[in-house]
């Protein structure tokens, strides 16, 4: 028996959604329900002074204008710390975390590493910090706290890029679970969340394809199943520039001024492999036709028109 596909969309708002957040979407949807499965919506507002909720919403609303629908009502993680507190206390138990108290830590956001995660790999400074020297230096500093990766390579499978490895220590490094301002990070919390809603396909940008080993390693240490990938191409504009969220002429209320939802649907099928020509199309023609074998694999430039 095959088991029910449970897909998301897990935007970040901390800007308009833009064409290419919208193709994440879309392609994540049409896989979930082309195989009839769910499909689920959760705000990524951890950082909740940089996601206010005027994005929050503008960001369910475009989803909305696109057709795109969800069987659940939507997470914030911005009200879930205290699920996110549950799950790290049962990696501190494991002897897993520690604190770090270096001034860099405040750059190592809880903001997802998307747009080229650059996070270097960590030192190990505060790594084995003797338990005297901690009780000091929390008096004055409040330290973020990181998560000790293991002596190992994690291979993940990626649906439309095949595998993809990690060698812990070397290519990833302890990695920061809870800033020092009290934010649970990305990494930790789009596991657990994942998990306990019972997604099972995630699909989103191949910018987050270095994430997955430390997702696939939370899994592992906090007993959870690990889901499916697929990593899709990222959008660049007709200049072969990455489409940001500060780009305003790529949000939907300057484009739904010059083109229909179905010009968008038709457009971004289309540029992603998924109809053969440009035109016009409804989302229950790409829920029927949709098949990742035709979902391009290199990076996609939008056409002049649009882009
Ligand atoms: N919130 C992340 C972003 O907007 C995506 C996280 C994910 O899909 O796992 O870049």
């Amino acid at each position: 028996m095959s088991m029910t596909v449970t897909g998301r969309f897990a935007p970040t708002p901390s800007g308009r959604l833009h064409l290419g957040n919208l193709l994440c979407a879309l392609l994540a949807y049409l896989s979930a329900r082309h195989a009839d499965g769910r499909f689920l919506l959760r705000i990524e507002d951890l950082d909740a002074p940089r996601c206010p909720k005027r994005l929050c919403d503008a960001a369910i609303q475009d989803l909305t204008w696109l057709g795109i629908t969800w069987d659940e009502p939507p997470l914030f993680q911005s009200e879930r710390g205290e699920i996110y507190q549950r799950y790290a206390r049962q990696l501190e138990q494991k002897g897993l975390l520690y604190p770090c108290f270096c001034t860099r830590a405040q750059l190592h956001a809880a903001a997802a590493p998307n747009r080229g995660d650059d996070n270097p790999v960590y030192a190990g400074t505060c790594a084995h910090l003797p338990p005297d020297e901690i009780a000091e230096r929390i008096k004055t500093r409040r330290p973020a706290i990181r998560l000790r990766v293991p002596d190992e390579t994690i291979s993940i499978w990626d649906r439309h890029y095949g595998e993809y490895s990690e060698y812990m220590p070397r290519d990833c490094g302890d990695f920061i679970i809870r800033r020092s301002d009290g934010l649970f990070g990305y990494q930790l919390a789009v596991v657990v969340d994942d998990a306990l809603s019972g997604v099972n396909e995630v699909v989103r940008g191949h910018d987050i394809l270095a994430s997955t080993p430390r997702q696939v390693y939370i899994q592992r240490m906090l007993g959870f199943d690990t889901p499916s990938y697929i990593h899709i191409p990222l959008l660049e504009d007709a200049e072969g520039r990455r489409l940001a969220k500060r780009d305003r002429d790529m949000d939907l209320t300057s484009l739904a001024k010059r083109f229909s939802r179905e010009d968008i649907l038709g457009m971004l099928a289309y540029s992603a492999g998924i109809l053969k020509e440009e035109r016009p199309a409804a989302m229950d023609e790409l829920i029927d036709v949709f098949d990742w074998k035709n979902v391009k694999k290199e990076d996609i430039r939008l056409g002049r028109a649009i882009g």
